[in-house]
């Protein structure tokens, strides 16, 4: 079967190596994180992706790889350099350094993307930036204005009060033609477990991107995020909010309600199932939380018989 993921970083990342145990399938990474620090492009959910399919993701902090150590961000802090506050590995700057060289040299992100993740040992899995243009997501807060991401999530602490998020580029910026591609071949559509507004919607909002995968003939299932009215982890919920949904897995039905023919929710929103079935979207409810290589594998399979 020929399978395409929809991801972001953390929550992704775990479905993704569950998938991978599965066989060979597509991954199209969100570049709506991306941003620059000490002139270093930095890809946070595409590096997500490529450390966790290469068997480094520090999987403590969901980020990073696995026993870093942290000696040139001391040596920038020293320095005075700002943007010290995101948390840069000297193994994880080494990507950094070598994708800004060869974005320098007039190389793409999908190119530059492929590399690194064969050189760090990826196989069976291509993870596609979905687009090669700039994609920015901004946080409009409360008591601190716009912000980027990184900006509210690492540096702020994800304390201001977002009122709502925008993707800058997005209209302008067409998915690359690897992933148009697989989407058209896709016979199955996994929209991983994610940050539905700073994850999964930079990415169906770039132009287009909507309408390839309405017309994909995959089966399109996503993954809910969500359990109650939380995420498992991270500002998920208050950024559903912000954009005027609810909270739970009916909100993100609802969101993605449009290009998914199926939605996995937890065991424990069993009474969502209803209403999500009322929405045209077909329900399969099963435990989500993935805390070992077992529940990723697990997950995966029912993500991809849903
Ligand atoms: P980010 O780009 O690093 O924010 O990561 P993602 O957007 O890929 O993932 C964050 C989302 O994944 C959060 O909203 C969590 O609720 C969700 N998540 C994290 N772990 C799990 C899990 O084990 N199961 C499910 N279903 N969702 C999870």
């Amino acid at each position: 079967m020929r399978v395409v993921a929809i991801s972001g970083g953390t929550g992704s990342a775990k479905l993704v190596r569950g998938l991978a145990a599965a066989g060979p399938f597509s991954a199209v990474a969100n570049v709506g994180d991306d941003d620059r620090f000490h002139g270093l492009y930095v890809c946070p959910d595409v590096d997500t992706l490529t450390y966790a399919l290469a068997g480094v993701l520090d999987a403590q902090r969901g980020w990073g790889v696995r026993g870093d150590s942290f000696a040139a961000l001391e040596q920038l802090k020293r320095l005075g350099a700002p943007g010290t506050w995101f948390n840069i590995g000297d193994a994880d700057m080494a990507v950094h350094l070598l994708r800004t060289a060869m974005l320098a040299e007039g190389r793409s992100l999908t190119e530059v993307t492929a590399v690194i993740a064969s050189r760090l040992g990826v196989t069976g899995c291509d993870i596609l930036p979905a687009t090669d243009s700039r994609v920015a997501t901004r946080v409009r807060t409360r008591e601190k204005g716009e912000l980027s991401l990184q900006e509210f999530w690492v540096r702020e602490g994800g304390r201001p009060t977002p009122e709502g998020v925008r993707y800058e580029g997005a209209e302008a910026a067409r998915p690359t033609e690897q992933v148009l591609e697989r989407l058209r071949a896709a016979e199955r559509l996994v929209i991983a477990p994610a940050n539905p507004i700073t994850s999964i919607m930079p990415t169906l909002s770039l132009d287009g991107f909507r309408d390839a995968l309405r017309a994909s003939p995959a089966r399109k299932v996503a993954v809910s995020p969500m359990v109650g009215r939380a995420a498992y982890s991270g500002p998920a919920a208050r950024l559903m909010e912000a954009a005027g949904l609810e909270p739970t897995s009916e909100g993100v039905a609802r969101l993605y309600g449009d290009v998914i023919d199926a939605i996995v929710i937890d065991e424990s929103d069993r009474a969502q199932a209803e209403a999500i079935e009322g929405l045209g979207v077909s329900c399969t409810v099963a435990p989500t939380l993935m805390r070992s290589a077992e529940d990723e594998r697990r997950l995966a399979r029912v993500a991809l018989e849903a």
